[in-house]
């Protein structure tokens, strides 16, 4: 055995197999969540530049686990799109937030929209128009109370699937989403044949306001091409008040970060909602 050197030894490493049995376990804990429904689903506003007011809300999933406390999807979402269970994971997430708008409404609260965050695999899998249209009629709730968030990725993997999808999709009367805008590689023309209604600029491009005039630059040239092509602006990551300055001047429709609110529980979002319509 020793003449096989490193990679013999290697081969028969315990803690490779240790690693093989935490994943393993890891598997199973996720069926078991999907199965018994341990999720739960907070929510980050999106308010208008100008006004404040809330325009949306972002639906974020968190992992209920029974020994570890609340888990953040950092922590699951790559295993479960790895492994398909995305897709069951998906569908339990749509269900959770239709159930949820129709709680909201028996409570007369403000008839928010709802936004829910779609990876490629779930959307290019399944016929996610058919899961959108059954969960809505089994809660009762009009299209345009959801919107959906896609990545560039998605667009990118299956550009045929994923365009004849998105027409049914809009159809519906949900409105479509681009997410982490600027982190791929598609074109703002194609976006707009594919008739997103919104980008969501990434991260990245906010953190730069504010310090730095190349970043306003391009932030700016993103507005402008995205306003002609009829499409709207949104800001992720805001989280400085000089952000918000330089969002407004340049005309970026919609703001959501920490600075404007955190994701906050189902009862907690409720108030800040009711906060701002007072201020
Ligand atoms: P995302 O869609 O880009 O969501 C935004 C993430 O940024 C969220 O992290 C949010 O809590 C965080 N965030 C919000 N404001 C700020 C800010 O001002 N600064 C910074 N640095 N971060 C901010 P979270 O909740 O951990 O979600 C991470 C990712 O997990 C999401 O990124 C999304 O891709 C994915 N995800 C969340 N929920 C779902 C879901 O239901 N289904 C699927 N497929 N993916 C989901
Ligand atoms: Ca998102
Ligand atoms: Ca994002
Ligand atoms: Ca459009």
């Amino acid at each position: 055995v020793k003449t096989h050197g490193k990679n013999g030894y290697q081969f028969f490493d315990p803690a490779f197999y240790g690693a093989i049995r935490q994943r393993q376990q890891r598997e199973r804990e996720l069926q078991a969540a999907i199965d018994e429904n341990q999720f739960v689903l907070h929510y980050q506003v999106r308010v208008c530049a100008t006004t404040q007011r809330v325009v949306s809300l972002e639906a974020l999933v968190r992992w209920n686990h029974p020994t570890a406390g609340l888990l953040y999807p950092d922590e699951f979402i790559p295993l479960a799109e790895e492994t398909g269970m995305i897709v069951a994971l998906g569908e339990r997430v749509v269900d959770c937030v239709c159930a949820q708008i129709a709680a909201w409404s028996d409570d007369g609260c403000a008839p928010v929209p709802v936004s829910i965050n779609v990876s490629s695999r779930q959307f290019n899998e399944r016929d996610i128009h058919a899961l959108f249209t059954r969960a809505l009629a089994r809660h009762g709730i009009p299209p345009d109370r959801v919107e959906v968030e896609l990545t560039e990725s998605t667009m990118i993997r299956d550009p045929e699937r994923t365009s004849s999808h998105l027409h049914a999709m809009h159809a519906l009367g949900i409105r479509l989403l681009v997410d982490d805008f600027g982190t791929g590689y598609s074109s703002l023309s194609m976006l707009q044949q594919l008739d997103f209604d919104m980008l969501k600029v990434d991260k990245s491009f906010t953190r730069r306001l504010g310090t730095d005039c190349q970043g306003e630059v391009l932030f700016a040239a993103i507005i402008t091409m995205a306003h002609a092509l009829g499409m709207k602006v949104v800001a992720e990551g805001v989280e400085r008040p000089e952000q918000v300055e330089v969002l407004r001047r340049l005309h970026c429709d919609e703001l959501q970060g920490y600075y404007i609110a955190t994701p906050l529980d189902a009862k907690d979002v409720q108030a800040e909602i009711r906060r701002r319509r007072a201020a």
